[in-house]
């Protein structure tokens, strides 16, 4: 008897006609003798909703309050879903993260899971009921319901397949699988079989929002496989696992390509070269919680000044540019800033062993007349800045001059 985890996300639950739907793939699984377990995430729309609503409230919004507020959509996904598995004649009840507990550990807002008791939900499990547990929630040691990001029910449910020892985790989606790039903005995308941690967690943190990079990194961590499906059509899907590709031969270089939207640069012209300016203009944005992204920083012409350019989010400007000109430790000639801009990014271990993937690249987006403004990489991802207006361009060239069409 296997022991399977199914994950289901906002639009797969999306109506009661979904949730109808879904209720019918968990009936699947039970006919064919599986144990099973279910995280839901909250029907589409609610937790965004939420969100407003606190805003609403205060801009300044409690972020203890903020996580019992917006981890609701689930409570009531998986009562419905619990629900009509009960009318279909199932054995099943919903599971808040406080009931099991889900313990996490960090800060509101952005918990990680640390600890899942399971006993009771053992005991539930091997006498035939269907738990439905809510994705996105868990409980601190001081007894307070926090949340672990959005898209965090992905990681829910890795971390359920880990203290269960579950032998599949299944998260089933609004899309076939994993595909070389977003198939609703590139219509060329083909489905991915197989990819690896390494690839999949560089994918999501650049932008692909098919799976949460936290969930990634958890999975990795833990190697538990994952199978992406959709919830729509019964098809195989994308396996996420560990390393099979041969490091020193590859015909696929590139496996997929991200990319963000609301990315702005900030350029503070006339910055000191010395020790410790960089430091000083970032330490401040650290303890507001800006996330900085690419840095460059120019070559110092005269050895006195220099210039340095990084991006963050687009809502981020108005906060960033007051904590910049309020900082007394840094002297500058000019600040500028632009936004509607974007990254676009290519990832693939083959890079590794692959000489002039960069000069591809960047002759490719130049055959199409895009503007690079700045550029990072690591071992296996190449990611430019361009204008938000030019990026299924860049994704239409680069799909095709890596060979994903
Ligand atoms: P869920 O609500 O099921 O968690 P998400 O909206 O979080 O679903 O993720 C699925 C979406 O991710 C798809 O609808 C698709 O538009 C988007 N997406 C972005 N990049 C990719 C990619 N490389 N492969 C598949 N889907 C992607
Ligand atoms: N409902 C939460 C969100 O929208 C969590 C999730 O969908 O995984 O972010
Ligand atoms: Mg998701």
């Amino acid at each position: 008897m296997k022991t399977v985890v199914l994950k289901f996300g906002g639009t797969s639950v999306g109506s009661i006609d979904r949730i109808k739907k879904v209720s019918n793939i968990i009936l699947g699984y039970k006919k064919k003798k599986n144990k099973v377990i279910v995280v839901s995430s909250a029907m589409s729309g609610v937790t965004n909703d939420l969100i407003k609503k606190s805003k609403l409230i205060s801009n300044q919004f409690n972020e203890a309050e903020y996580d019992v507020l917006v981890s609701t959509g689930e409570q009531a996904a998986c009562a419905l879903i619990a629900g009509r598995l009960s009318h279909l004649g199932l054995n099943s009840r919903s599971w808040m993260s406080w009931q099991i507990p889900i313990i996490t550990d960090g800060p509101y807002k952005s918990s990680r899971i640390d600890k899942i008791a399971t006993k009771e939900l053992l005991k539930y499990i091997n006498s035939g009921g269907i738990p439905i547990i809510t994705g996105f929630q868990g409980i601190n040691i001081h007894s307070r319901l926090t949340t672990i990001g959005r898209s965090g029910s992905d990681a829910s449910a890795i971390m359920l397949a880990k203290f269960l020892k579950a032998d599949e985790c299944i998260i089933y989606t609004d899309v076939e699988g994993v595909f070389t790039t977003d198939p609703r903005l590139h219509k060329k995308a083909k489905k991915i079989e197989r990819i690896e941690y390494d690839e999949m967690l560089e994918m999501s943190s650049l932008g692909s929002k098919v799976m949460q990079p936290t969930s990634v990194q958890d999975a990795k961590l833990n190697i538990i496989d994952i199978r992406v499906k959709s919830s729509f059509i019964n098809k195989p899907g994308t396996l996420i696992t560990k390393s099979f590709k041969k490091k020193d031969f590859s015909d696929q270089i590139i496996t997929g390509i991200s990319s963000t939207k609301n990315d702005a640069k900030i350029t503070i012209a006339g910055v000191k070269d010395k020790p410790g300016v960089a430091a000083h203009i970032f330490e401040p944005l650290s303890k507001n919680l800006i996330n900085v992204d690419m840095v460059v920083q120019n070559i110092s012409l005269n050895g006195k000044e220099t210039d340095l350019t990084f991006t963050i989010k687009s809502e981020d400007i108005k906060k960033t540019e007051k904590i910049i000109r309020e900082n007394k430790n840094i002297t500058y000639k000019k600040i500028s800033f632009d936004k509607d801009l974007a990254k676009v990014s290519i990832i693939g271990v083959g890079m590794i062993t692959t000489p002039g993937i960069t000069y591809r690249m960047f002759k490719a987006l130049a055959s199409e007349k895009i503007n690079i403004m700045v550029i990072s990489t690591s071992e296996i991802k190449i990611s430019v800045l361009i204008s938000s207006k030019l990026v299924k361009k860049a994704i239409t060239v680069l799909h095709k001059e890596f060979k994903l069409d």
